[in-house]
């Protein structure tokens, strides 16, 4: 028995992250969320160079397409290899065959030539007619200039911002200092301890695994009377998994959730990513629908159609070869690991 879906769209993804895994344990034991990123985040992508952000997105797009996503929603940072990185990412997608969404995090931890870099890096690519959003890190790593800067960018080339927003008590003054900027356009990601009534616009991004890897809590989306996706904030791609998690998540704090919400947070995807929906994905069971779903593992994609192409096939990638791209990401990630 098969059924087939539109292809799965991954609202909130990391590219980068995708090397992460068995990397170095970090000189001292992350005790909050803001010691995650220092001790683990913000030394990884700082060592990251074009030639491991490329294999990393190589990785981190077979993955999704391994799973059945055929678009993501990238959210990069490396501030030590900026220009001409979402070139590096929207190239391995294409590669592999999944639509991508770039954007370049600006942020001011890295002094103001680092924002204006990072805005410089975005406007780059998303004139030169790139699929792209302006990336923002999260208002806590950003000066209010710099918030300004990437807003007015996003107007001016017609493309909306792609921001963190209150994932840890650390951006607990975003809704301030967002005030008067945000559009219907904005991707929100976490909004964890966004309060429920604010005035920001835009769509939020739920990210239950990460949420609840980081200790950061639960962000309860159904709370929100904005749009809400879902996405895996750089720990695969696996939305039918992200869609079982954000319902049991939902239903620990409610038991008379059903698992309509998450299934609806799911499809908000194919809004920020229309042409997802004529992607087509055969899966391994049948009925694909949430009630069964929340309650059936190991559902797995077995064919994946875009264009009218055939890209993956009894759940192996056709355009590019698994093992090879496995091999070479394991090469980068030695090579990224050694400058850990
Ligand atoms: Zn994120």
């Amino acid at each position: 028995m098969t059924a087939v879906t539109p292809g799965q769209v991954c609202a909130h993804h990391h590219l980068y992250s995708a090397l992460a895994r068995g990397m170095p344990a970090p000189p001292k034991t992350a005790a909050t969320f803001l010691e995650v990123l220092e001790q683990i985040w913000w030394r990884l992508d700082a060592a990251l160079d074009l030639e491991m952000i490329r294999w990393s997105a190589m990785l981190g797009a077979l993955e999704a397409l391994e799973q059945g996503t055929t678009a993501i929603i990238d959210h990069h940072e490396s501030p030590n290899a900026i220009e001409g990185s979402l070139d590096v990412i929207a190239e391995a997608c294409a590669t592999v065959g999944v639509r991508v969404v770039c954007a370049y995090g600006v942020t001011d931890r890295h002094g103001a030539d680092g924002a204006r870099r990072g805005l410089e890096e975005n406007r780059r690519f998303i004139s030169a007619g790139g699929r792209g959003l302006v990336g923002i890190h999260a208002t806590f790593t950003c000066e209010d200039e710099t918030l300004a800067a990437a807003a007015a960018l996003a107007t001016e080339l017609g493309a909306g911002v792609h921001i963190h927003v209150a994932e840890g008590a650390e951006d607990i003054d975003a809704p301030q200092k967002l005030a008067g900027l945000t559009r219907p356009e904005w991707l929100l990601a976490h909004c964890v301890h966004l309060p429920t009534d604010h005035d920001l616009q835009g769509t939020i991004l739920h990210n239950p695994r990460s949420n609840l890897n980081n200790a950061v809590g639960y962000a309860n989306p159904a709370r929100f009377s904005n749009p809400v996706a879902l996405g895996t904030d750089g720990i695969g791609a696996n939305m039918i998994e992200s869609f079982r998690l954000a319902y049991v998540m939902h239903r620990s704090v409610d038991v008379t959730a059903t698992p309509d919400p998450s299934w609806a947070w799911l499809e908000t995807g194919w809004d920020l990513v229309p042409e997802a929906r004529n992607d087509r994905v055969t899966w391994s069971y049948e009925p694909m629908d949430p009630w069964h779903l929340a309650f059936t593992p190991g559902v797995r994609p077995l064919q994946v159609e875009m264009d009218g192409e055939i890209v993956l096939e009894d759940g192996a990638a056709t355009r590019v070869d698994p093992a090879e791209v496995r091999a070479k990401a394991g090469e980068q990630a030695k090579r990224l690991f050694a400058r850990l």
